[in-house]
C-alpha cells in the first residue's frame, strides 16, 4: 500500500488536488466555524443540512439532494438513482451533521488565538468541513476515478439518533413518507466516515451498543397500609445489584452499565412504576448478543425475586423491556486494503497511527459487511460533547489530505 500512496502523491491530478487543499486550508477552517454556528441538534438538523447542500452544490457535486431522513447527498463522477447495474460500486465518504447539543445551547463560535471555541466545533463541524474540502479538491482538479464517490452528510449519528442517517443510507427503512429520494441502490466498495479531529486514530472496529429502557409496574399503594405489595422500586434495586455483579469479558471488552434510574411519586406511596436505563456495549457482536441474553435473565430474576416475597393474593409486578438504541458492532479486518491504505497514508504524511474502536456511522456499514473505517479530520480538539469544546488547526490541511488519499485510493484513481 505504501507504493499505492506514493504513486497517488506523484500523480499529476492528485498533486493538484493536494495543492488545492493546502491553498484553501483557511477556507476550510472558515467553513468549519460557519457550519458549527448553524444549530444541528440530533433530530433537528434541517438548517445545517440546507447549508451543507448549498456547499455541496457550490463545490460542484452533482445531483445534490436531501433524502427522506434528512441526509445530504451529492455525487462525484456518479449520479443519483444509479443501480448496481454496470459500473463499479461507488465509495461513500460521509460525515455526520448532528451535534449532541439541544436547541437551547448557544452554538456561536469564538476565535481565541489559535483556538476556535464552540459546541460541536470539532465533532462534527471539522468532519463536515473536511468532507466539503475533499469534494471541492476532486472536482476542481478533475481527478479521474474508476469508482464514483458519494458524499453524504448524515443525520442522527449521536446518542438517541442511533445512527439513523447511516442506517437509512443502507436499508432505506424509516417511517417517513416516500418521496423522490431512495436509499442507496448499491453496496458501496468502501465507506469512510470523517468524525471529529485528530490524525492518530484509524477506527476499524465498530463498538456496538444496545440500550434499554426497563420498567417495572405494580399495584402501588399507601407506603404503610399497602406495605407488602410487590414494589417496583425494590425490583429496580434488585436488578441494579444483579447487573453490577454480572461477569463481563475483558477481551473483547464488553460492558454493562446502569446509566439512569427513577420512579415513584411521593414520600408515602409505594410506586406504581420504577425504571432504569441500561447501556450494553461490546466490540464483538457475539459477546453483545450473549450479554443481552444474560441481562434479560437478570431482569426477569429481579422481577421474580420481588414477586416471590409479596403479600399473598396481591398483583405481580410486570416487567417491560424497551429497546431504545441499537448500534451494531463488527470489525473491518486490519489486513483489508482500506485499513492498510489508511495506515500507509499516515506513514506517507509522517504521522503514526493506531487502530482503534469507536461508535460511528461506520458501524452500520461494518455490520453489513461493507469495508468501513472512521477517520479524524486532523487538528487537536478537546472537551468533546461539552459546551466548552475547542479545536486547534495544529495539523493544517493534513487531516483533509489523509481523507483525500484514502478516498482516492479506494475510488481507484485512473
Ligand atoms: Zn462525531
Amino acid at each position: 500500500m505504501n507504493e499505492l500512496i506514493a504513486r497517488l502523491l506523484g500523480h499529476e491530478r492528485v498533486r493538484a488536488a493536494r495543492h488545492h487543499i493546502e491553498r484553501t486550508d483557511e477556507v476550510t477552517l472558515a467553513r468549519q466555524a460557519a457550519l458549527s454556528a448553524v444549530p444541528a441538534p440530533t433530530g433537528a438538523e434541517t438548517q445545517r443540512a440546507a447549508r451543507t447542500a448549498e456547499l455541496f452544490r457550490e463545490v460542484g457535486l452533482r445531483d445534490v439532494l436531501i433524502d427522506e431522513v434528512g441526509n445530504v447527498r451529492g455525487w462525484f463522477r456518479g449520479e443519483e438513482g444509479r443501480g448496481t447495474g454496470n459500473g463499479p460500486a461507488p465509495v461513500v465518504l460521509a460525515a455526520h451533521l448532528d451535534t449532541v447539543f439541544g436547541p437551547d445551547v448557544q452554538v456561536g463560535v469564538e476565535r481565541r488565538g489559535e483556538r476556535l471555541e464552540g459546541p460541536g466545533i470539532s465533532d462534527n463541524a471539522r468532519g463536515l468541513a473536511a468532507l466539503i474540502a475533499v469534494a471541492e479538491a476532486l472536482v476542481r482538479t478533475r481527478v479521474a476515478t474508476a469508482r464514483p464517490i458519494l458524499f453524504a452528510a448524515t443525520v442522527g449519528e449521536e446518542g438517541s439518533g442511533d445512527l439513523r442517517g447511516a442506517k437509512y443510507l443502507f436499508d432505506g427503512k424509516k417511517d417517513v413518507g416516500a418521496r423522490h429520494a431512495v436509499p442507496l441502490p448499491f453496496v458501496p466498495a468502501a465507506f469512510i466516515a470523517l468524525d471529529g479531529a485528530g490524525l492518530e486514530r484509524i477506527v476499524h472496529r465498530a463498538l456496538g451498543s444496545r440500550r434499554y429502557h426497563v420498567t417495572f409496574r405494580g399495584p402501588g399503594g399507601h407506603s404503610w397500609a399497602a406495605f407488602g405489595v410487590a414494589n417496583p422500586a425494590n425490583a429496580v434495586g434488585r436488578a441494579a445489584a444483579l447487573l453490577a455483579d454480572l461477569p463481563v469479558a475483558a477481551e473483547p471488552r464488553t460492558t454493562c452499565a446502569v446509566v439512569r434510574l427513577g420512579g415513584g411519586t411521593g414520600l408515602n406511596s409505594i410506586p406504581q412504576e420504577a425504571w432504569l436505563d441500561l447501556d450494553l456495549r461490546s466490540e464483538d457482536p457475539k459477546a453483545l448478543a450473549q450479554l443481552d441474553v444474560t441481562v434479560r435473565a437478570a431482569l426477569d430474576r429481579a422481577a421474580d425475586d420481588e414477586n416471590r416475597r409479596r403479600t399473598t393474593g396481591t398483583p405481580r409486578l410486570r416487567l417491560e423491556v424497551q429497546l431504545v438504541g441499537d448500534r451494531p458492532s463488527g470489525t473491518t479486518p486490519r489486513t483489508h486494503p482500506l485499513v492498510q491504505v489508511a495506515l500507509a497514508a499516515n506513514r506517507a504524511l509522517g504521522r503514526d497511527a493506531e487502530l482503534a474502536a469507536a461508535s460511528t456511522d461506520a458501524n452500520v456499514a461494518i455490520a453489513l459487511g461493507v469495508p468501513a473505517i472512521a477517520l479524524g479530520a486532523g487538528g487537536r480538539a478537546g472537551d468533546a460533547h461539552l459546551t466548552t469544546e475547542w479545536y486547534e488547526n495544529s495539523d493544517g490541511p493534513l487531516g483533509v489530505l489523509r481523507a483525500l488519499l484514502v478516498t482516492a485510493a479506494m475510488a481507484e484513481v485512473l
